[in-house]
């Protein structure tokens, strides 16, 4: 069959233009990229060779190997991995199945240095190598294919297609050319791919070999450019920053710095060395539920899967790294994870220990936790919802804004933890009072605030739309119940005044006493004109600037719950009535009383 001609999926075309036009300050991580989907590769294979004895063989001797052709001027990565069919080579080439994949590029502004930034974070894989290339060609055959005919020739030039067509090759691998677009001569020179293959690829555990001489000449001498122990088996004590950064690069598909780098050996009765590391930002498939590339397991060194959920709870997704475990068996399939109960152990004892280094980031550098928590804050807040059994130490390390806090939203240094809140209770209070909303600054504005503001109360404010979940879910914190200042039933005279609160209360005492005998009467006219529209009208001690708000009522749901489960589609949700509450001490009220009474 002769080659056929495929156009790229529409968000890769765009991810090459980008490449192409802003990937120019740090072209060298090109080399990075394809000497790790070889690593991937490889450890693909090997898993596979566990439960396929035939391609045992072939997962003996694996390794990478780099050729320079100056003549030529190409770069080839060559692997003996999984390789590839025809099909693969088309998905996996001409496609993004990242999830994050159309977050990012909306995220992107046009302005070249500034998406270079970007794409820096997001990591462009494979593509990143048209960033030197003015064409790169792949000769890739699938592991277990039977004759070298069966290896299919990709290539493309980077600019809206690419073709496939037959080609040989003698064993399975794929093998990545890249023809160096003129300016591009520095990646020929030996010295110089020794030096990137030191910087960012020194910790993949299989050997990366330079061919030296002509690369036609198959026997020729080779070198080993990097060290080729799994780095997490090294002494702490001999691994760099640097290292760990690279590893984490390599690991988690994401290119920030690790904020928290955990690294650890268990012995005893479970035997398993940990490398887990806490990005410094939000990956753009932070809030998708299935993303890829959690923390990876490993079983005596054998890369097992990525895709083991019962390693890590979903509320911890944005924790990277792996796991190799000395206990479970090297043929574990997916099915014996689900319900292994050593996996449950292991998952619990990781979460544990990430628990107690939160915990300490967050008594000792106070700031550094809170932009964490800014970053990461919202997903840990899903386990309030979902995992009764870590309830206690996430309410420990959450932090909320609080209408005590009065800085902008950037501003980190005033999230409140509840142990700071319940701290500051005034006497009488016996709730924890919050308030949710979408934006920071509308409910800071709300009316519902202004009683708990002249009483000097402090009030939560809820901004992520999980914190509705959680609330009713967690119920109470030091056996304090958490309660929203946007229902009813709650009686502000019980909290004693503070210095603060006094001087409202002496400004509101001047402004004469309310007259009862014509609130009733102007109540009794509301409730006439509103007829069905409310549950209720009464007078309230909740305001004190404005003349009126609503409240739900005890037992119905939250007023800006509703407006969220209606925004998610449940418009069949019937909207509970609220309550309409005037503030019995306002000129207009007082003036619409008067009014009332003498009808
Ligand atoms: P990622 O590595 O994050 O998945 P890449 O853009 O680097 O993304 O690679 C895209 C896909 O192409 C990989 O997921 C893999 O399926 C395939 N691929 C790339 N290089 C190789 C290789 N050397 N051997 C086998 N498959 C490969
Ligand atoms: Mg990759």
């Amino acid at each position: 069959m002769s080659e056929e001609k495929l156009e790229f999926q529409a968000e890769v075309a765009r991810l090459l233009d980008i490449v192409v036009h802003s990937l120019y300050s740090n072209k060298e991580i090109f080399l990075r990229e394809l000497i790790s989907n070889a690593s991937d590769a490889c450890d693909r294979l090997r898993y596979l060779s566990l439960t396929e004895p035939g391609l045992a063989a072939s997962a003996a001797d694996l390794k990478i190997t780099i050729s320079l052709d100056k003549k030529a001027r190409t770069v080839t990565v060559a692997d003996n991995g999984i390789g590839m069919s025809r099909e693969e080579a088309i998905e996996n080439l001409g496609t993004i199945a990242r999830s994050g994949t159309t977050a990012f590029l909306e995220s992107l502004t046009g302005d070249a240095r500034k998406d270079a930034a970007l794409i820096g974070q997001f990591g462009v894989g494979f593509y990143s190598a048209f960033s030197v290339a003015s064409r790169i060609e792949v000769v890739t055959r699938r592991a277990g294919s039977k004759a070298a005919e069966d290896a299919v020739k990709w290539a493309s030039e980077g600019a809206g297609a690419f073709t496939v067509s037959e080609a040989e090759r003698d064993h399975c691998g794929t093998s990545v050319t890249v023809f160096l677009a003129k300016d591009q001569g520095e990646f020929l020179e030996e010295h110089r791919i020794r030096q990137i293959v030191k910087t960012y690829s020194d910790h993949i555990p299989l050997p990366i070999m330079l061919a030296k001489g002509d690369v036609k000449d198959k026997d020729g001498e080779e070198e080993q450019l990097n060290s080729g122990s799994a780095l997490w088996t090294r002494p702490k004590s001999e691994i760099t920053d640097e290292q760990y950064q690279e590893f984490y690069h390599h690991v988690g598909h994401v290119f920030d710095e690790p904020w928290l780098t955990l690294h650890n050996r268990a012995e005893g009765k479970i035997e398993y060395t940990s490398l887990l590391f806490i990005p410094t930002m939000a990956p753009y498939d932070l809030m998708h539920p299935d993303r890829r590339h959690r923390v990876k397991l490993y079983v005596k060194r054998v890369f097992i899967t990525d895709d083991c959920e019962e390693l890590m709870p979903s509320w911890l997704r944005f924790v990277r790294g792996i796991v190799d475990s000395e206990d479970l068996p090297l043929n574990v399939s997916r099915e014996m994870l689900q319900h292994n109960l050593l996996v449950a152990k292991i998952r619990q004892a990781l979460v544990k220990r990430i628990f107690a280094e939160l915990k300490k980031k967050a008594d000792k550098q106070p700031d550094e936790y809170a932009h964490f928590w800014e970053t990461f804050g919202a997903v840990l807040k899903e386990g309030l919802y979902e995992d009764a059994e870590y309830r206690d130490p996430i309410l420990d390390l959450a932090r909320f804004r609080s209408t005590v806090s009065a800085g902008p939203a950037q501003d980190n240094n005033d999230l409140v933890s509840l142990a700071d809140y319940v701290g500051r209770m005034k006497e009488g209070q016996d709730a924890i009072y919050y308030i949710a909303g979408d934006q920071l600054d509308a409910l800071r504005a709300s009316p519902q605030l202004e009683g708990f503001r002249a009483r000097g109360v402090e009030v939560l404010l809820f901004t992520d739309p999980i914190d509705e979940f959680w609330v009713p879910m967690v119920g109470t914190f030091q056996e304090k119940p958490f309660k929203s200042v946007t229902s009813g039933g709650i009686d502000l005279a019980k909290i004693k005044q503070d210095a603060k609160g006094d001087k409202a209360e002496a400004d509101s005492e001047a402004k004469e006493k309310p007259d009862d005998a014509a609130m009733a009467h102007l109540i009794l006219a509301f409730k006439q004109s509103l007829g069905d529209a409310v549950k209720d009208v009464r007078a309230s001690d909740r305001l004190t600037d404005s003349a009126v708000c609503l409240v739900a009522d005890e037992g119905d749901m939250d007023l800006h719950l509703e407006r969220l489960l209606k925004h998610h589609g449940h418009m069949d949700l019937a909207a509970s009535k609220r309550i309409l509450e005037i503030n019995p001490t306002h000129p207009l009220i007082r003036k619409l009383g008067a009014l009332a009474e003498d009808k």
